[in-house]
Formats: C-alpha cells, structure tokens, sequence
C-alpha cells in the first residue's frame, strides 16, 4: 500500500517520462474523435470556467503546492503586465484606444482572470465566487455609502501606517 501522495509522485514522474508519446497519442485520438461538445460554447459558469482552467494546466504547473503556487502568482502578475503594457502604449507611445487594442486588452484580462481561476481552485481551495463576494464584502465596509470618498479612502490609507 502506498500513499496518495507517493502514487502522484509515481504517476507525475510516469508522466514526465513518457509526456511527448503521451501527447502524440492525445492528439492522434483528438483527430478520431468529433467532439460532442465545442470546450467553449459561449457563456459558462463560474465552476465550469474552474474546471476548464484546471483541466488546461500543465503537468509541470500541478507537479507540487510550490509550482502551483508559483504558476499562479506569476502567471497572474505576468498578464497584469500584459494589461499595463496595452495602457503603457496608448498613453506613451501613440497607439491609439482602437478596437484592436480594446480587444487586446480583453484577452489579456482573461489571461489574468486564467491565473485567479487557477489559484483560487488549485492553491487556495476557494473558488472565483468567494473571491468576488470577499472583494465585495471588504469594499462594502470601506464605503459604508456604496460611493467611493476621499475622506474614507485616506482612512483606509492611514490604517496603514
Ligand atoms: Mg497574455
């Protein structure tokens, strides 16, 4: 009998070994196959989008607490950075707000809402929800008025310290 944690090990390293004969045999199955279901229809919920996040993540990704870990925290800083480089050329250096880069942007945010979804299934045993309804319930005890103030946002700054 062994533990779970060794049958991952076991089942991770089976994986790292064999991973480029696994991936043709995937896709040599994937051309066989007419899938049923598209993997992106349109509207999904919160869960499903978890699921689909989880199901993408590399082995790598997943090997350890410390990769996912890492995988997450800066796969979400890397495409924040993506974000501030859109806005950084537009304001700098003269690329206009156009549909291109409205578009862009867009699909930068997703990249980033990729990472949240990931840790917040894979690292922090949350999910995207509870992620909003904390961001919420914390903005809603800073501004008691539903409106954003400067007297209440500098309150927030001098708890600080
Ligand atoms: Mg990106």
């Amino acid at each position: 009998m062994i533990s779970w944690d060794q049958m991952k090990g076991r089942v991770f390293s089976f994986l790292k070994t064999n991973i480029t004969e696994i991936r043709d045999n995937v896709q040599e199955l994937r051309a066989l196959c007419v899938p049923e279901k598209p993997v992106y229809e349109g509207q999904v919920t919160l869960e499903e989008y978890e699921d689909f996040v989880t199901s993408l993540a590399s082995p790598e990704g997943m090997s350890s607490e410390k990769a996912k870990i890492g995988m997450g925290a800066l796969g979400v800083a890397g495409e924040g950075g993506e974000v501030a480089d859109i806005a950084k050329k537009v304001l700098y250096h003269g690329k206009p707000f156009d549909e291109a880069n409205r578009d862009a942007m867009i699909k930068e945010l997703g990249d980033v809402m990729y990472y949240v979804a990931f840790l917040a299934r894979n690292v922090l045993n949350s999910s995207i929800q509870e992620i909003i309804d904390t961001n919420v319930d914390k903005l809603q005890k800073r501004y008691k008025t539903g409106k954003f103030t400067v007297a209440e946002f500098m309150a927030k700054e001098a708890a600080k310290g």
